[in-house]
């Protein structure tokens, strides 16, 4: 739970509220690492189409014995000495907003409207407590606009480590259906540099 007070987004939270959040989550994962996992899935899950289980904010941490697919996928590229992330973070037409040295933008290949990515200027695996305080105040920040542009959206969020640190948000505006489940092939119809404009608006 996020907060004693009933908020149904995290787009609700006070600053004070949201920063114990990063600051707890920070703790859960340190205590996690101290007892042997090697990885800590935490998500977001907001809507019910989006998996939520309550209609009360709330996040969930999965303590994983090895990095889980998504991460691993991220990872080849950095093996060749190439990051996307610091790739993406050249663009400033993909840019939503700043906080610290930590930024919100627009996902290049998003797999839904308004996929956004948050993630420090700096190359790093893992965060430090607190940029991941800013990076959820900037969560929280983009679950606003997005909110003031689309209304009430369902949408799910997580944290990747171990290659350039990022949070990753996807709105589910879209239904995925066959030709994304499967063969791996998003139809997104705003490109990201609009979705970047009107979020950013
Ligand atoms: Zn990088
Ligand atoms: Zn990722």
């Amino acid at each position: 739970m996020h907060t004693p007070r009933h908020a149904r987004s995290l787009d609700e939270l006070e600053e004070a509220e949201m920063k114990a959040v990063a600051s707890v989550l920070f703790a859960r994962r340190r205590a996690a690492q101290a007892e042997g996992f090697a990885y800590v899935q935490v998500v977001l899950n907001e809507g019910r189409i989006a998996g939520s289980t309550l209609p009360h904010s709330h996040s969930q941490l999965f303590w994983l014995r090895e990095p889980p697919p998504a991460v691993l996928e991220e990872l080849p590229r950095l093996e060749q000495g190439r990051c996307g992330v610091c790739e993406v973070l050249q663009d400033e037409s993909l840019e939503i907003a700043l906080r610290g040295d930590v930024t919100a933008f627009s996902s290049p290949a998003g797999r839904a409207p308004y996929e956004l990515v948050i993630a420090p200027r700096q190359h790093a695996a893992e965060p430090a407590e607190p940029d991941l305080v800013d990076a959820a105040l900037l969560l929280r920040d983009a679950i606003r606009r997005l909110h003031d542009v689309e209304g009430p959206v369902p949408l799910n969020a997580w944290l990747h480590t171990g290659g350039h640190w990022h949070l990753e948000l996807v709105p589910r505006l879209t239904v995925f259906a066959g030709l994304e489940l499967g063969a791996g092939i998003y139809v997104n119809s705003l490109p990201p540099e609009e979705a970047a404009r009107r979020l950013r608006a």
